[in-house]
This record gives C-alpha cells, structure tokens and sequence, in this order.
C-alpha cells in the first residue's frame, strides 16, 4: 500500500490546482483521474464553447455588413470546420494540461478511485492511504424526470459539441448560461431555435435587468423564446420531438428535429463509495465549509462537486484553498465578496460582487445607478448599443458593492470594477480614475456620478 500526504481525486481545473499548491507546499501527492484527461472546462466545458462561439459572433457581424458600409456575399456556417478549429485548440489545450498532470513532482494514477475507509482509497487495483484526501470530481448533466424525454431522446452539451451538421431546428430546455450561449450559437448559424424557461427571465440567478437585453437581442435574431413555462411532456413523432409546456395558463407545443437539455448539472459523487468515508452528502452535493472541509476534517471538496459555484477560476481558488489548509497550520477560507459570473451571450453578461436580488434576499441596503449603452458615444461608434452597465454602493460610504455589465465586451470590462472592488474601492475613488476617451470604460463614470449624488 502506498502512502501520501495527499491524494487529490480528479485532475480537472480544482484538482490539478489542489496538486499543485500541496506540492509546492513540500507534500508527497498523488492525482487520481479516470480519465480521458483534462478536464471538463477544456474538453467540453469553458474553451470548447467560446472557441465555436467566436465563429458565430463573426457571422453575426458578416451579417451587419451593410451597417458598416461593407459587402459579403452569402455569409454561411460550416459547422464541421468550425468544428475542425474547435477540435485542434482544445487539443493543444488538453495535451498542456496532460503534461502538467505527468510531471513527475506527482504521482499520477489514472484509475477511478474510490474510498474503503475515511484514510484509504481503492485506486484500480491498489489502494492507497493519505493523511488528506481532496475530491475534485466535478460535474455531470443532471436527470430531469419530463415524462417522455428520456423515451423521445435528447442533446446535452457535451453531444452537440460533436455536431458536425447544423441542426434545422432545436428546442433548448433551459436558461442557464451553458443554454444560452448554445442556443445563440445555434440560432446564429442557420437552426430554428426555440428556448423555452421555467423562470420569468432567462439567467434567472442574476437580475432581470441584465437579462432582458440578451432576450431582447435573441429575439430579434429570430430566436423563440419563452419565458415562465412548465413543462408538461415530451413526445416523438415523424417530424420530430415535441415538447408539450404551459405558458400564461395555455398549453402550447413546438416541434423541432432534436432538444438540447440544459436544465442543469450535478455534483459527480457516483461510485466514490463516500459513506465508506462517512462524509456528508446534503441535496446530492458534498457539503464544505469556508476551508472546503468536509465533515470529515481531513477530507476536503473542491470544484463543481461541492456544488457551491459551477466556474472555473473559483473551481482553482478552492482547490488552492484546500490544498493550504490541508498542508499549512495557518487556515485559508474562501471569500465570495469578489464572486464574478460571465456569460458569453452577444451582447454578454457580467457581474462581480453582489446583484440586487442578493441585496434584497439579505436585506443589505444599496445605492444603485445604471447607465444605457445605446447614448454612450464609444459603443454607438462600434454599433454595440444593446444594455446597460448597473452599479451597487454601501450608502455609509460609497463603497462599490457591485457591479454589473450587460453590453459590449462586458467580460473585460468587468475586470477593471473586480480590481477597484478588490482593494475595498468607492465610489468617489471610480470617480477620480483617468479614463481615455473614447472608450467602453468611460461608461461607468455615468452611474459613479449619479451614486456621488444620491450619496
Ligand atoms: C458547456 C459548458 C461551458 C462552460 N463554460 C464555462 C465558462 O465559460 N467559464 C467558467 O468559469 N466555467 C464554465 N463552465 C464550468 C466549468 O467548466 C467547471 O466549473 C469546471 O471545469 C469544473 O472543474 P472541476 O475541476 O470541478 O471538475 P472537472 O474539470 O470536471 O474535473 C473532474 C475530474 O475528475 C475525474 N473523476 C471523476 N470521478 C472520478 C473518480 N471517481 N475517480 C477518478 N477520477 C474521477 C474526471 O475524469 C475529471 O477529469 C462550463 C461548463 C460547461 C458544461
């Protein structure tokens, strides 16, 4: 039986994170992944997604040309080179990270494990003992029980990466940032797409202020989109699968050639064998605390399987975390003040600290200003004038407590209120900044100045 300072299961963006820090801490670790390596951000999750999302974007623009005093004739998709290009950068991605997994400061072991006691993990045909252990296994398309779907078939997101051909048409189930940046893909490169919601709005985590742009432009792209549905049944028929769901009281149908179901995923705790480690299982997900400990203190949960945040840089954070406090006497805690979300929409979405729906839930007070993009000299050059950027100050002393993009670039725009945010900036201070002219940034200089007056 070997023996370690850490075994870390799962190589993905939290797991490889949590190696890496314990190592360089001085500890003798083992990586345990099943395989295929890489992780899910780079095989089928982040990269994927934003690599094909670049073509259609580009697309999207061709067809404005006129706009812009350009000609192109016949702008048209070929999913399958697109997918050639998606195909070669993830490989590059992927054969990266193999390499880091295979350095030789670790131990690689490409086995699925799973626990025998609270100290000892089956690992293929060895087992292993560790005086910590870090599950990083991530995450898996959850079951939703919609009679009739399962029977009629269905897409998830990690099928229609494969998609070599357009679709005709597509039902997505969902609203959720994975759903949304597919269906816009989708829509943008020739399938009649329909998104169906069971919230009111789409993005239904963040504010409906932020998403009632993107629906708005989705809309004039053609897209169907309803909103504040139940879903009552699915049905195959000659002509396709049908989905049967109550809108505003009326049930109504649409049929399209396949669905994709993106209604959510789910913590991949299957075939650990963790009650032999007794820890905790709350709701399907391993419950932490704020050092990613689990019940059981030696054993940590990082990553999507902790089902606190599916997002790859607090995926890293907290295998950081994890892996400092499970090798240092000092205690590390995650922090959720600088919590960011982006969503890869045209126009996109982002948003770094606290929304307004978590203000109100906590009953924290705010100031809030918002300013639109369609009177923002920068973004009417760029012809980008769908959205609007929102921020959120503590009253007692302008502190900016949130803020939110929904409009051009938003994803790089919102790293310049994340580092004002970081070191505890306000609102007088956003005020002060120097900005060129003319830029996107100078948009917030809008709502900072309508703050300093509420304030
Ligand atoms: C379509 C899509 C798009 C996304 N886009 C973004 C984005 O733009 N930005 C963003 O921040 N996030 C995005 N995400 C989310 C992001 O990809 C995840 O939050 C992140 O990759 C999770 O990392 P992880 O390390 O927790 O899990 P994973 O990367 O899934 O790693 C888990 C690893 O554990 C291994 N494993 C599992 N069980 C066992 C076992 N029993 N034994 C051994 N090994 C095991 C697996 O083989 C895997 O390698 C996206 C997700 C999807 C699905």
């Amino acid at each position: 039986m070997d023996f370690f300072d850490v075994v870390v299961i799962g190589g993905g963006s939290a797991g490889y994170a949590a190696a890496s820090k314990a190592q360089s801490n001085g500890a003798k670790v083992a990586i345990i992944d099943k395989g295929p390596l890489g992780g899910l951000c780079i095989l089928r999750g982040c990269m994927p997604t934003k690599t094909i999302l670049r073509s259609s974007d580009v697309l999207a623009l061709m067809h404005r040309a006129k706009e812009f005093g350009l000609s192109v004739s016949n702008p048209s998709a070929d999913l399958s080179l697109i997918n050639d290009r998606k195909t070669r950068l993830i490989k590059e991605f992927a054969s990266y990270r193999i390499e880091q997994l295979n350095d030789p400061k670790f131990k690689l072991i490409e086995e699925h494990a799973s626990f025998l006691s609270p100290n000892k993990i089956k690992v293929g045909e060895l087992v292993l003992s560790a005086k910590k252990f870090i599950i990083a296994t991530g995450s898996t398309v959850a079951d939703f029980p919609i009679p009739g779907l399962s029977e009629a078939g269905f897409f998830t997101s990690d099928d229609l990466l494969e998609l070599r051909e357009t679709p005709e048409s597509m039902v997505v189930l969902g609203a959720g940032p994975v759903a949304v940046e597919l269906a816009q893909f989708f829509c943008r490169i020739g399938t009649k797409t329909t998104l169906i919601q069971r919230s009111d709005y789409i993005l239904s985590k963040g504010d409906e202020d932020l998403a009632r742009p993107v629906e708005k432009r989705f809309r004039e792209e053609g897209m169907e989109v309803y909103t504040g549905t139940k879903l009552l049944r699915v049905e195959k028929s000659r002509d396709g699968r049908t989905i049967i769901f109550s809108h505003k009281g009326i049930e109504k149908s649409v049929t399209a050639s396949i669905i994709l179901q993106a209604l959510g995923r789910k913590p991949n705790i299957n075939g650990l064998n963790l009650p032999a480690a007794s820890v905790n299982i709350d709701q399907g997900r391993i419950a932490v605390d704020q050092e990613m400990r689990t019940n059981i203190p030696h054993i940590f949960a990082v990553g999507d399987v902790n089902g606190l945040h599916e997002i790859v840089h607090i995926a890293i954070e907290q295998g950081e975390i994890a892996a400092h406090n499970a090798t240092q006497k000092d205690l590390r805690q995650f922090d959720e003040r600088l919590k960011i979300s982006i969503t890869f929409t045209d126009p996109p979405v982002a948003s770094v600290g606290l929304s307004e729906k978590e203000c109100k839930e906590s009953n924290i007070i705010y100031l809030k200003a918002s300013y639109p993009f369609d009177d923002h000299g920068k973004s009417l050059c760029m012809g980008e004038t769908h959205g609007h950027v929102k921020l959120l100050c503590s009253p007692s002393n302008g502190e900016i407590i949130g803020a939110h993009v929904v409009g051009p670039e938003a994803g790089e725009m919102i790293h310049q209120m994340v580092s004002l945010m970081f070191f505890r900036g306000t609102v007088h201070d956003l005020i002060k900044l120097p900005y060129y002219h003319p830029t996107l940034s100078e948009i917030f200089t809008y709502p900072a100045e309508e703050l300093l007056k509420k304030l």
